[in-house]
Formats: structure tokens, sequence, C-alpha cells
């Protein structure tokens, strides 16, 4: 049963800890740094990109959370989580940070504002055809052959990576939390 974190300082954590514990991992909800010892992997949630930042820096989770991915802890970032996982974002504030591990330029609302949110269904690679729920979601815009890409999407405007993967560093811009269907999860818990 591997010990899977979800990083707990905003943003829709419970839905996570919920596909979580569905598939059978032990969750640790992640508020401090020494929280980060010992887990398997820790999983990044939609919210708010710029208010999960600022509480990353606050809490003094941020550095260490840095230095645990560039040795490799297993990430999935969500949404919010895939923003403050790449390495370029657009359409940010000013002071955005982010901590550059995946090799993606992301847009913020890149697919629309809060009334253009969508769901429709996304074939990911491995897995087959599952819910995508699309709320305010970061569009990944570009990046590098590093970058292995699981599922896109063409919302009428070409295919753009949802579902990426680069080393120990996975992201989607959908929310796999918000539906019943726990299978991104197992997908990323199977690796841990
Ligand atoms: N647009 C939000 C942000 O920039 C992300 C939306 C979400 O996580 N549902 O943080």
């Amino acid at each position: 049963m591997p010990r899977v974190g979800v990083l707990a300082l905003q943003g829709d954590v419970r839905e996570h800890v919920a596909r979580l514990e569905e598939i059978g991992a032990e969750v640790v909800r992640v508020r401090h740094v020494e929280q980060l010892d010992g887990l398997a992997g820790l999983v990044l949630p939609g919210g708010e990109s710029t208010a999960i930042a600022h509480l990353l820096t606050t809490s003094g989770v941020r550095s260490g959370l840095d230095e645990k991915i560039r040795h490799g802890l297993p990430v999935l970032g969500t949404c919010a989580g895939l923003i403050l996982l790449s390495r370029h974002v657009l359409g940010g504030r000013d002071d955005q940070w982010s901590f550059g591990a995946l090799d993606v330029s992301v847009r913020r609302n890149g697919y629309g504002r809060q009334i253009a949110s969508f769901e429709t269904v996304i074939e990911v690679k491995g897995i087959g055809p599952v819910p995508g729920v699309f709320i305010r979601a970061p569009k990944i815009e570009s990046w590098t052959e590093e970058v292995e890409v699981l599922a896109s999407h063409d919302h009428g405007d070409g295919d753009h990576p949802v579902l990426v993967r680069q080393a120990n560093v996975w992201g989607c811009s959908f929310h796999p939390e918000l539906t019943s269907d726990a299978r991104v999860h197992r997908l990323f818990v199977d690796t841990l």
C-alpha cells in the first residue's frame, strides 16, 4: 500500500484523497515540510495556482518539495497543480513562480474562463476513455521531446496535450478527482 501525499494547502484536496483511498493508497494530507518524508508520491491538486504558490512559500514547504522533486519524488499535478510544476507559465501574475520541473509552457485559463468550463471524453494511452472535467484549465501550448504525451484533446484549435509525464513528474490539465473514475490516479499510483 503506497503512502501518497496530497498537498493540502488550498484546492480540491478532499476529492483527491477520496480517489486515492478508493484505490487502496495510504493518504497523507501534506501541510508541513516534514510530512514529505517517507512519501512514495505526491499529488498537487487543482485550485488557484497563485494561492497555492503563496501558501507553499509561507508554509515553508516550497524549498523542501523543490528538492524532493529534483531527487525524483513522483508528483502528479492536476490543473493548478500542473501550473505549479511547469517550466513556463503564460498569463500568470507577474510574481508567479513555479517549480519548473515539467518542460512545458502552460497558459492559465487557456481553455477559457469559468463560464467556458466543459466536460468531455479523453482517450488516455493504456487506459482508454476517461471523463475529462475542465475548469478554468491550463492549456499546454508547447512542450519538449522529453515530455511523454499520454492524452491530448482538440478544443477546436488542434491537439494539445492534457495528460503528460516527464520521468517522475506528471501533469494533467483536467480534474480526474472530480469524477468517480479513479483510473488516472491508479495509472500514477501503479508506478510508485
Ligand atoms: N485557473 C486556475 C489557476 O490558474 C486553475 C484552475 C483549476 O485548478 N481548476 O490556478
